[in-house]
């Protein structure tokens, strides 16, 4: 099958990061011709991340073209990329490609390679109709998943999945973990593993009634708003005196953070997944981190096989984003919801065809 390729495309681009950011609309960009290990992948629809606005802020080199979340099919193959890919559905995540023969690569780990380069990061992102993908780190969609429910998966769903493997061996069914951030696109997806795939009881944090329900749907035990109670003293009253086994800090507000040791009891583990600003640093007392025995792990999406093993959790409806679609010309008003955390749920954008 031969689709017809056009020159130009349509794309969403980020002007001028910064406090004074615009996001234009083009008709005019130009569709890439896949390299070598690369495929061209026709759109149909993206998520959109809470890390899109640190593209949009500045925090860093960016790509002007946003969005890792991309799903559509394959439609043009480069000359090493195998072309049993042509027609196939596929997923465009965050990890474009990486060395593949560090230390870190061959054990399994290349979304933590020191050479990764990231889609929207070091190439275009999935704000646009057509984008390059290699071919060696592209996810197959499983048919019975669609493409709005794939999209959240592939970095909100993943990046939680490999969170929470974090503590795998480290909590038991039953423990208790605190999700920060449970009503949004990562941490109600977080709720859902946590609670129905590893059997935790999940002490859910976020605010307002929308992510307290969001949240207890997903399989949270309980619900603490953030800006209605004191977080530190509710998770204490909830665990006994004592702390949880384990928390997750999704959110990417320094806030989230200042608290997050004193959620966990001693022994406890805190896992960072939220990405302030690169200059803030974490609180935490040296002399309490070591007489109380807390480890902080870092963790950042997650591998192939916990790609796949999530997409097959979603086809059997164990695992099932909170989705709201958008049109295109949406894209600004969703990252502004996302800057001031209005989005409950994953929001997808649809990509004209
Ligand atoms: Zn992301
Ligand atoms: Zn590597």
């Amino acid at each position: 099958m031969t689709v017809p390729i056009p020159t130009t495309q349509q794309g969403t681009v980020v002007v001028n990061p910064g406090p004074s950011y615009q996001i234009i609309h083009r008709d005019d960009l130009p569709v890439p011709q896949p390299g070598d290990h690369e495929v061209l992948v026709k759109l149909t629809c993206t998520g959109l991340c809470h890390s899109e606005i640190r593209a949009t802020s500045g925090w860093g080199n960016y790509n002007p073209i946003i969005g890792h979340e991309g799903i559509g099919t394959v439609i043009q193959t480069g000359s090493l990329a195998p072309q049993s890919l042509l027609s196939s559905r596929v997923g465009v995540k965050w990890l474009y490609s990486a060395c593949t023969h560090c230390s870190i690569c061959t054990s399994g780990h290349p979304h933590y390679c020191p050479h990764q380069r990231n889609t929207s990061r070091h190439v275009p992102g999935t704000l646009q109709q057509y984008v390059l993908a290699d071919a060696r780190f592209l996810t197959p969609i499983p048919e019975t998943v669609t493409d709005e429910i794939a999209a959240p998966l592939l970095c909100a769903g993943l990046t939680m999945a490999g969170a929470l493997d974090r503590l795998d061996g480290v909590l038991r069914p039953g423990d208790s973990v605190v999700i920060s951030g449970s009503g949004g696109g990562l941490g109600h997806l977080g709720v859902q593993i946590a609670a129905r795939v590893k059997g935790w009881r999940v002490l859910a944090v976020d605010s307002g009634e929308e992510k307290r329900r969001l949240s207890m749907e997903a399989g949270a035990t309980e619900f603490v708003d953030f800006r209605a109670e004191d977080v530190v003293a509710r998770v204490r009253e909830l665990t006994d005196g004592e702390g949880a086994h384990a928390t997750v800090v999704v959110p990417g507000d320094p806030s989230a953070f200042r608290v997050a040791a004193d959620l966990v009891r001693n022994l406890g583990t805190v896992v960072c997944v939220g990405l302030p600003r690169n200059d803030f640093e974490l609180p935490v007392s040296a002399t309490l981190c070591a007489a109380r025995g807390i480890s902080i792990v870092g963790s950042s999406v997650g591998t192939e096989e916990q790609m796949a093993e999530l997409l097959q959790l979603a086809a059997q409806g164990v695992i099932t984003p909170a989705v709201k679609c958008y049109g295109f010309d949406e894209t600004a008003k969703i990252i502004r919801d996302l800057e001031e955390d209005a989005i409950t749920g994953r929001a997808v954008v649809r990509i004209p065809q």
